[in-house]
């Protein structure tokens, strides 16, 4: 494993990070305990030593907590955790939120601690009047919050402007080899590392569309570089993050043992600088394919779940990219699944009555409804899609 200094707190972490969103679980809320615990217990085997959840990941908090209680690894790792700021409407929200964070997380103090998700200076400055700034004061003095920061999924323009909003220790956000000019995007690392700030990365595989689920012909020409190191779409995403010097860790949404051990075997040689001009080469032709099939830049996150209407939102958007990815019958068949088609009650998009619900949510600020329109149009065209909306409005 390759560690980089912390510029604030001069931690050493690991240059990998273990994201804990896409644990497994069969119920959506619940991850698997015991899954999770192997995940946690190899990562920390495999040298990694950072850990990053949310209040907002349904059952993500107190199954980590637990997790690291029982492994008796609280002690050995940087633990991370998010502010729902949205629902903070008073002063005290503050320290209920965080209470029960240390409460889930069954410890006396979070090393890192994040403004989830915030998009705009104007929502920071909603919780400046609220007096949050007073707040950290009081917490980090107290010790219960390590470092403070904050994630971001707004525009590139916005960034610099949060970034000079407040004394940051840390932020992270969302880059990789298809993001270069998105949210904060390049200038944005650049300039956070200017500020020096510690900048932790998050998607840099986009949610595994970087990784397995890349176009074949994109599969195709990372297999026919044959680098050695480099043995799977995954490690290439993973090294081009590593590649530059201002990042100080990526995380990694690891869902198995197995997946830790590929990755941290990549993180061995994640080194600054370390990826050669014919390496950059090939990802440059990566790209080109990934952008004529990336239609809609879903993540599967899943923040926009769930739909009133039943409507698998990701599913749909997964389906759809597939169409162009793969092939049109390919995203015809992933659609019919996400819709639960067979069930004799599908929820396809046509289902979604513009309510709103989702699209507030969306990280990558998606339209959600109108692509979902999209959706429609490509994958149930003509008649049969007709006929298929009949029997979806059925069941409304
Ligand atoms: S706008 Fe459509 S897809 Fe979004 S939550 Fe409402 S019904 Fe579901
Ligand atoms: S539509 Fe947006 S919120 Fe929903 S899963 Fe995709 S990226 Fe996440």
């Amino acid at each position: 494993m390759q560690y980089r200094i912390d510029p604030k707190t001069q931690h050493r972490l690991s240059a990998l990070g273990l994201g804990c969103m896409r644990f497994p679980g069969a119920v959506p809320g619940r991850p698997d305990a015991h899954a999770a615990e192997a995940i946690i217990a190899r990562a920390v085997e495999r040298g990694i030593n950072y850990l990053d959840t949310a209040y907002l990941y349904p059952g993500n908090e107190a199954c980590v907590g637990a997790a690291l209680e029982r492994l008796g690894l609280r002690d050995r790792v940087y633990l991370a955790t998010k502010l729902p700021h949205g629902s903070c409407r008073r002063p005290e929200d503050f320290d209920r939120f965080f209470d029960e964070q240390l409460r889930r997380l069954r410890t006396d103090r979070i090393d890192y601690y994040l403004i989830h998700n915030v998009t705009s200076p104007a929502q920071w400055e909603r919780l400046v009047g609220l007096g949050i700034e007073g707040w950290i004061a009081r917490q980090k003095a107290a010790g219960r919050i390590g470092a403070i920061g904050f994630s971001y999924h707004g525009s590139t323009d916005d960034f610099p402007l949060l970034l000079d909003a407040f004394a940051w220790d840390f932020c992270q956000i969302q880059y990789n080899y298809a993001g270069e000019r998105y949210q904060a995007g390049t200038a944005g690392l650049r300039a956070a590392a200017a500020r020096g700030l510690a900048v932790f990365v998050m998607e840099p595989l986009l949610g595994g569309r970087l990784a397995g689920k890349l176009p074949p012909e994109a599969q195709r020409i990372f297999a026919e570089a044959a680098a050695p190191a480099l043995a799977t779409p995954a490690a290439w995403g993973l090294a081009w993050v590593w590649d530059h010097p201002e990042v100080t860790l990526l995380l990694s949404g690891m869902t198995s043992p197995q997946q830790v051990d590929e990755n941290a075997r990549v993180a061995e040689r994640a080194l600054p600088g370390s990826l050669t001009v014919a390496e950059h080469e090939v990802i440059a032709r990566v790209l080109a394919v990934f952008e004529r099939a990336n239609r809609v830049p879903c993540t599967g996150c899943n923040y926009c779940m769930p739909c009133p209407q039943g409507i698998n939102i990701p599913g749909c958007f997964a389906a759809y990219n597939a169409s162009f990815a793969h092939s049109w019958f390919t995203g015809v068949s992933q659609y019919f699944t996400a819709s639960a088609i067979r069930s004799g009650h599908p929820k396809l998009a046509t289902n979604c009555v513009r309510c709103g619900k989702c699209a507030a949510h969306c990280p990558q600020h998606i339209a959600i409804p109108d692509r979902l329109d999209d959706v429609r149009r490509r994958l149930t065209p003509g008649p049969v899609g007709a006929a298929l909306a009949l029997l979806a409005r059925r069941d409304r």
